[in-house]
Parts: C-alpha cells; sequence; structure tokens
C-alpha cells in the first residue's frame, strides 16, 4: 500500500488529506484508513459524501497519466468509503515558484493553489486534478459548501473550480456567492463547469454566473489535457494579474505610512487618492477630496495663473515640476509647500496620473499654522495615527537656505533667535562688500516688508545666488539623452573622475623649427593653384580643405598671410612679413598633423571664421584694430599642441599637464602658454619684438582672454553674459527707439564699454571655434567625421589603458554620429548662434545651420548611424 497520507481533523472537523510530504516513491498509494471514514462520519455533513472525506487536500509532486486512454489505475484519490488512490509516473514535477515584475518590483509567485468543489468524483474532477499535478499546482477537493468555505478561507486558492453540472448535490451559484462575500476572493479566479450543450440545444449566456461571481465558464471535457490549458491559461492571466494587484497592497501600505503628503490624480486632475500626511497638512477628510477636480477646491488666488501655467506646461510634457507654492488649507490658511509633481504615463503611452508629493516649508508662518492646527485640527481621532503623522519639522529645517528663515524658525526660543540674528549681522558687517554679498543684502532686506508670494521668489532667487555655477543650466542626470551627457560631461568637467596613475604625455618635443617647410617669401609669390583659391577667403563658403589638399597640410600659414595682411597686422605689431611668416611657421608646425580634428586646418578654420566675423558691420564698429588683431593671433595659436585628447582625458590619466595646470583649463592653458614661449624663443618669429611694453600687455591679456574662453567648462558662462550685457540691451534700445541711425550708435557705444568688447571677443573665438555645424553641408560632414575619429581614438586609447571612458556614446562600434551632433546642436550651438546672430547679423550661417541640422535629423529618422546615406557614402 504504499506511504500512508498525513491525515488530521481540523477544528471543525475537516479531513485534510495529504500524501506524505518528502515521499519520491514512483508508485505511491495514498491511502485514507478505516478510521477516517469513522471520523468523516461524525463530522462531514454532506448526503453525497457519506463516506468520503470532506476535503482532500493534494500536493502535486506526481506525474500526471500521459495523455491517451486513461486507465483506471491513474484515477485521482478515490475517495469512495475508505480508499484514495493514485498511480503515478516515475518522474516527479516539482512545484516552484515564478519571478513577477510589476514596475519596479520584482516579486515570487508560489505554485497555484487550486480548490475543486465537486460533491462526488467523477472524470471531470480527475481532469483537474491531475491537470493540477500536471502543472505543478496544489490543489484541495471539497465535497460539501461547507468544507469549501472553510478550505477557502484557510488557504485562499487562486483557482476555485466549482462542479455547476447538475444541482442534485448543492447548488453552485450559492457556494460562488458565499465565497464572493469573503474578503480573500477579491483575488480569486472562480471557473464553473457546465454540462455540454448538445447540438440541438441553444447556447446559454454566462450573464447569471458572472452575476453570481463566477469569472468564467468551463465547458464539461475530462480530458487532462483540456483542462490543463484551461488553468494554465487562467494562470497567465488572471492570476498572474490579481497576484501583481495583490502587491499593490504594499505599495498602498508605504503610501499610507509615509510622512510626505501624497496626492495622485487622474490626467484631468481628477482626485483618485491622498495619503493620511496629504489629508493632516491639508486639513481634509480623503473623502471631502477624492473624485473631486483639483480646481474645484478652494486655491489660493495669488498663487493662481502664471505658476499653474508653468506646471502645467512643465509636466504636460511628461517632465517633473518641482518648486514651492502656497495652498489653502481647509481651515483658509496658506500653507508654503515643496512640490513635485511626476506625471505617470500609462496606457497607450499617454499621461494617466500625475503623483505629488509635498513637504511643508519650514518658514515662521509655516509654524504658527501649524502649531494652530495641532491645536485645532483632531479629526483623525485616532491617537497613535495622528502621532505618526505629525509635522516633524525639525527634521524638514534643512531646506532653510537663507538668513531670515534660518533666524525665524526657533520661534519657541526667541532667546536663542536673537543670540543668533545678532552673530548673522556681525557677520554681515564683516564681509566685504562684494558685489554679490550687496546683491544678497539687497534682497534680503527687500524681503522683509514683501508679501509672501514676493518673498518666496526671492527666496528661489537667493537658493540661485547662492550656488557657484551661476552660469551652468543644471543637467538632469537620469533622462537626458546620453549623447548629450556624455559631451557636456566630456567637455564641460575638468578632472572630476580623475584616476591616479597612467600618465599620458603630451608631446615634449616641441616643434621650434621654421625652416624646413618651403614656404612662399611673400603673399604674393604663393603658388597659382592655392593664390586661386585663396582668392576666395572672405566667402563664408571658403573650403578649407581644399587648402589644405593643395597646401600639403599647412594652410594655416597661406592662410594667416593672406588674412593677417588683410587685417593690417604686420602694420600693427610694427614686424616684416618674414616674421609673421616664421611666427605662423612655428605655430603651425605644432599643431599634430596626426589629429584627426584639432590639427592646423582646425585653426586655419577658426581663423577663417574669425577674419568673417571680424567683417561684419556690428563687430567692426564694436572692436578697436588692437581687438581684431588679438582676435586673429587667438584664433592662431587656439589649439596648438593640442594632443588629440580631452581635459577630462589629461586629467583622468593624471598627465603632466593636468599636474601643471591644477586639472582647471588644463589645454587651454597650455596652447596659450606655449604660443608665448614658442613666440618668444626665437627673435626671427618674435612678432611682439617690436611693440611697446604697454601694447603687449594689453595685447597679451586680450589674446590670453579669448584663448581660456574656448575652454567648454564656462559656455554656458560666455553665453549668458554676452546675452545679458550686449544683446538684451540692444534689443530694447531698439525696440525703444525705432530710429534708423541707432544701431551705429549702440555699436558706437560699445567701444565705450571695455567690459562689453570683452564680451563680444569671447564670443567671436566661441562661434568660430565650433562654427562647423554653420559650414556647407560638404564641410560640416567632414568636421562631424574628423571630430568623431577623435573622439572614437580617445575611447580606444582609455579602453586600452584601464582609464575611465570620458564619453561612452562615442564608441566606434556603436556610436551614431547623427545623433551625436545633434545633441552638440542642440546642447552647445542652436542657443550660442542665435544670439550671435542677432548681435552680427549671418543669415547665410544660420540657414547652413538649419539645413545641416535636418540632414542629421534625416540620417536619424532612418537609423542610420553614419556621416551620409549607405547611397551617398561613395559621393
Ligand atoms: P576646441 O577644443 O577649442 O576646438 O573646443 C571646441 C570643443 O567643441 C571641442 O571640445 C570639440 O571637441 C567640440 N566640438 C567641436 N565641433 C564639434 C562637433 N561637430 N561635434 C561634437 N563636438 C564638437
Ligand atoms: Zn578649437
Amino acid at each position: 500500500m504504499g506511504c500512508a497520507p498525513s491525515i488530521h481533523v481540523s477544528q471543525s472537523g475537516v479531513i485534510y488529506c495529504r500524501d506524505s510530504d518528502e515521499s519520491n516513491s514512483p508508485h505511491q498509494t495514498t491511502t485514507i484508513s478505516q478510521g477516517a471514514s469513522t471520523l468523516h462520519g461524525l463530522f462531514v455533513k454532506s448526503d453525497a459524501a457519506d463516506s468520503i472525506p470532506a476535503v482532500l487536500a493534494y500536493q502535486s509532486r506526481q506525474q500526471p497519466p500521459c495523455s491517451g486512454p486513461r486507465r483506471r489505475e491513474s484515477r485521482a484519490p478515490r475517495c469512495c468509503g475508505i480508499e484514495a488512490e493514485t498511480q503515478t509516473s516515475s518522474s516527479s514535477l516539482k512545484a516552484s515558484a515564478t519571478e513577477v515584475q510589476i514596475g519596479p518590483m520584482r516579486l515570487t509567485q508560489d505554485p497555484v493553489q487550486v480548490l475543486l468543489i465537486f460533491a462526488k468524483e467523477d472524470n471531470q474532477s480527475d481532469g483537474f486534478w491531475w491537470a493540477c499535478d500536471r502543472a505543478g499546482y496544489r490543489c484541495n477537493i471539497a465535497r460539501t459548501p461547507e468544507s469549501a468555505l472553510e478550505c477557502f478561507l484557510d488557504k485562499h486558492q487562486e483557482i476555485i473550480v466549482i462542479d455547476h453540472r447538475n444541482s442534485r448535490y448543492f447548488d453552485a451559484e450559492d457556494i460562488c456567492r458565499s465565497i464572493r462575500a469573503t474578503k480573500p476572493s477579491e483575488h480569486t479566479v472562480i471557473l464553473a463547469v457546465v454540462p455540454r450543450t448538445s447540438a440541438d440545444q441553444e447556447e446559454t449566456s454566462v450573464l447569471p454566473l458572472l452575476n453570481a461571481g463566477f469569472d468564467r465558464q468551463f465547458m464539461e471535457n475530462s480530458s487532462i489535457t483540456a483542462c490543463y490549458n484551461e488553468l494554465i491559461q487562467i494562470e497567465h492571466g488572471e492570476v498572474r494579474s490579481q497576484f501583481k494587484l495583490r502587491a499593490c497592497n504594499a505599495v498602498f501600505t508605504a503610501l499610507e505610512h509615509c510622512q510626505e503628503a501624497i496626492e495622485i490624480t487622474s490626467e484631468d486632475h481628477i482626485i483618485q487618492y491622498v495619503n493620511p500626511a496629504f489629508e493632516q497638512m491639508m486639513g481634509y477628510h480623503k473623502g471631502e477630496l477624492i473624485g473631486k477636480e483639483l480646481t474645484e477646491l478652494p486655491k489660493s488666488d495669488k498663487n493662481r495663473a502664471d505658476l499653474s501655467d508653468s506646471i502645467n506646461a512643465c509636466i504636460k510634457k511628461g517632465k517633473e515640476w518641482q518648486g514651492v507654492y502656497y495652498a489653502r488649507r481647509k481651515s483658509g490658511d496658506s500653507i508654503q509647500q515643496h512640490v513635485k509633481i511626476t506625471p505617470v504615463i500609462g496606457q497607450g503611452g499617454k499621461i494617466r496620473h500625475f503623483v505629488s508629493l509635498k513637504r511643508l516649508r519650514c518658514t515662521n508662518e509655516n509654524n504658527k499654522q501649524l502649531c494652530k492646527s495641532h491645536r485645532d485640527e483632531n479629526y483623525s481621532g485616532d491617537n497613535s495615527q495622528s502621532e505618526s503623522h505629525s509635522f516633524k519639522c525639525k527634521n524638514r529645517r534643512k531646506d532653510s537656505i537663507d538668513v531670515k528663515s534660518t533666524t525665524s524658525q526657533s520661534s519657541d526660543a526667541p532667546s536663542v533667535q536673537t543670540r543668533r540674528y545678532s552673530s548673522m549681522a556681525r557677520i554681515h558687517s564683516m564681509t566685504i562688500e562684494a558685489p554679490i554679498t550687496k546683491v544678497i543684502n539687497i534682497i534680503n532686506a527687500a524681503q522683509e516688508n514683501s508679501p509672501i508670494t514676493v518673498a518666496e521668489a526671492l527666496d528661489r532667487v537667493l537658493e540661485i545666488l547662492r550656488t557657484t555655477e551661476l552660469y551652468s543650466p543644471q543637467l538632469g542626470t537620469k533622462d537626458e539623452d546620453p549623447h548629450t551627457s556624455d559631451l557636456v560631461g566630456g567637455l564641460m568637467t575638468d578632472g572630476l573622475r580623475r584616476l591616479s596613475g597612467n600618465e599620458y604625455a603630451c608631446s615634449k618635443n616641441l616643434n621650434l623649427s621654421h625652416s624646413h617647410l618651403s614656404v612662399p617669401n611673400t603673399i604674393n609669390d604663393v603658388p597659382p593653384c592655392i593664390a586661386q583659391l585663396l582668392d576666395n577667403e572672405e566667402s563664408w563658403d571658403f573650403n578649407i580643405f581644399e587648402l589644405e589638399a593643395v597646401t600639403n597640410k599647412r594652410p594655416l600659414v597661406y592662410l594667416g598671410l593672406k588674412v593677417f595682411g588683410r587685417f593690417g597686422v604686420p602694420e600693427f605689431l610694427n614686424c616684416s612679413e618674414a616674421t609673421l611668416r616664421a611666427w605662423l611657421q612655428v605655430i603651425e608646425a605644432n599643431y599634430h598633423s596626426s589629429n584627426a580634428y584639432h590639427n592646423s586646418t582646425h585653426a586655419a578654420d577658426v581663423l577663417h571664421a574669425t577674419a568673417f566675423f571680424l567683417g561684419k558691420e556690428r563687430v567692426k564698429g564694436s572692436l578697436d584694430h588692437l581687438d581684431e588683431v588679438a582676435a586673429l593671433i587667438a584664433a592662431t595659436i587656439h589649439d596648438v599642441d593640442h594632443p588629440g585628447r580631452t581635459n577630462s582625458f589629461l586629467c583622468n590619466a593624471g598627465s603632466e599637464l593636468a599636474v601643471l595646470y591644477n586639472d582647471t583649463a588644463v589645454l587651454e592653458s597650455h596652447h596659450t602658454a606655449l604660443a608665448f614661449q614658442l613666440t618668444a624663443k626665437d627673435s626671427k618669429c618674435n612678432i611682439f619684438k617690436n611693440i611697446d611694453r604697454n601694447r603687449y600687455r594689453t595685447l597679451r591679456q586680450a589674446i590670453i582672454d579669448m584663448v581660456l574662453a574656448t575652454e567648454m567648462t564656462k559656455h554656458f558662462e560666455h553665453v549668458n553674459k554676452f546675452v545679458n550685457s550686449i544683446n538684451k540691451p540692444m534689443a530694447s534700445e531698439e525696440t525703444g527707439s525705432h530710429n534708423e541711425g541707432s544701431d551705429c550708435e549702440c555699436t558706437a557705444n560699445m567701444k565705450n564699454f571695455p567690459d562689453n568688447q570683452t564680451l563680444i571677443k569671447r564670443m567671436m573665438i566661441k562661434c568660430a571655434d565650433v562654427a562647423n555645424p554653420c559650414r556647407p553641408l560638404e564641410l560640416c560632414i567632414e568636421w562631424a567625421g574628423r571630430i568623431s575619429e577623435e573622439y572614437f581614438a580617445q575611447t580606444d586609447e582609455e579602453k586600452r589603458q584601464g582609464l575611465p571612458v570620458v564619453m561612452p556614446v562615442f564608441d566606434r562600434n556603436t556610436c551614431s554620429i547623427p545623433k551625436s551632433q545633434i545633441s552638440f546642436i542642440d546642447y552647445f550651438i542652436t542657443d550660442m548662434f542665435d544670439a550671435w546672430d542677432a548681435f552680427a547679423h549671418l543669415p547665410v550661417l544660420m540657414q547652413h545651420l538649419a539645413n545641416n541640422y535636418k540632414h542629421w535629423k534625416m540620417l536619424d529618422e532612418l537609423k542610420c548611424k553614419s556621416l551620409r546615406l549607405p547611397s551617398e557614402n561613395n559621393n
């Protein structure tokens, strides 16, 4: 007979029958002893099963019979009288847990439990029994309504199968209703086994079944496979969904106990959920809020229009909004809250909910309101709850940042407050009146008597003014495009991620020679093909790559001679053309022709763009001759001895240059210093040797300032200063005067403001340095190819040397060049050139920029990662 099943009697007298737990016996026989039937006679009240245990529990670990004609010995536990017997095959199906993911939550689903409610054992109940076995489910059989309910309340099975084929033994719908009346059945799928309809019978509606609480019907079919298919479909569909929904209870429990106020609304701002902390903060009961539209609730009128417009504009785009606003509590008081509103994308990729997290700001006013509310309000009634949700203001005080709110917090301790205030005042009086200190003091004073909205706005201003990076936009780290974040990280940081070791050796063999190159004696005796090309040098569409080709990669000397001549540089410096030529040769020789991008062709290109900008009316009118000379020299030297690696790379590698310049503007400092060194080293190439000391110092200062301005960490600082100091005043002057002559006056005025001239020169060299996206398409594509190649080579070397990869998207095997160009243009170019164009008037450049952008977009949309479409590759 094999191992005996474990049998025990429940409190109410229901008999559970299990096969013994660890048995691997291939021919296990589950037996219910005679004694069990006696017990059963005492407790089970089913007339249908007068000698059968009311519930048979079967934990599956045996293989059901294979398909094909069922053999008698393969029946499910027979409980007639004394015996339940299963004849199994040898291999066991282990009931195993399944991993299920819901959102960011990982869950483990235990094997499914099934309750079969069949008054009498027959082929159909056997079919489900063995189907459970095959599927690895745990299965119980109940014979009576009472035992079924008891078993369900004990085990909370995920699936219940109720025999609904005849009503002789029990009313299946009644059983279903009584199970549905229990709380745990919320997550249970109930299946009705209905009689097969014969061909002449009409199909009946399932509606009465659904109304009784069934989820679906199963047409009588005792094939194990049919039962198995039905059960596993239910498992993969409804049971899995219900399992996930049950996990939401954990999330709701977290929300209910969270100390931050949380509100969830629909996409139409209908409130769907608020947590107890929210009720407490706002003084409403959730019943008064849920189902209401946000706008129906009383709101602070101070707060309304513009703020809610800007919030809406932000969150409707799917972006998170964070800020401070006023909310009116039910009592009518206004409180200031830190609010974070996050849109939640749901079905159809649309925004389906908004989740708002609110924290009270710790201001004097809020503290008062809170103390008051603690006294006045008692709606929660439950002391333990109100304590756990009470506002722990102390913890939140770290948000306060200004002197005013720091001093105003300790309303309960005036002596401490006064002491702190006077010490702050002392600190104030000790501070040297730097412009920023003056500004902060003025704002603090203005806050004292301002309405709360103004004080609040000024709080934000102070917060911003206290950051060190006033001009750098804060790039969201998570959701930004990886091309943008890599470019920003790669170009706008210095050595933040510096590693020690692995020295990067920058060229130590400075090239001081200028004699080995065959160059013309004067600009007048250049070879005709070069001279012909240079005839077009004043045009924006001038092709620098043709010059590179005909000059054997020495375009800087030729273009330099021509351009410096055109702008009267030798005259200004009082130097011979030979000295200028020798100087250009030395400088060009110190560019690395092996760099894909940062070679002397790039320097020539920047020189070309600078000369072009200097020819623009507004620019010419704003600058002096010295500024022009400085700009042309700065453009020429601005990347000399560039190693073809970024500042971040040099810092990470702990290179000599990075050590020398303390990881700060490493390359730009090196280009400038080296250029002056090279110039001074040999009088034959010293273009400054004939100018007086003062002029030299002014010129040198202007050159250094411009080269350092090409450093990308300061990009937004330079652009924003230009916009604020040049574009904006000019725009308001223009709209104010409507005067034809005003343009001239306006630019002439710049000459009276050296600071403005500096801003113009910085902006000019910056724009010249990265003007490649504004060149005609073919030139733009060539530059994009060159810079990408240089970045790829850096990534290769970083990998080889085990250095941090500064711009992982620039991997030659995976990079999308169009995407990188789109990001570069979006992030660095568009705004800067808009501002520069507004000043210098550059319609041709802006047109090229628009065309080129379209080109990259088109490639990106076609999922093309290279410089052009494959069909155009041989162009
Ligand atoms: P500079 O090193 O002085 O030429 O500074 C300009 C910066 O902009 C450099 O870091 C270049 O690598 C970067 N840059 C210029 N053109 C592009 C481009 N088309 N795509 C990506 N980065 C660029
Ligand atoms: Zn450059």
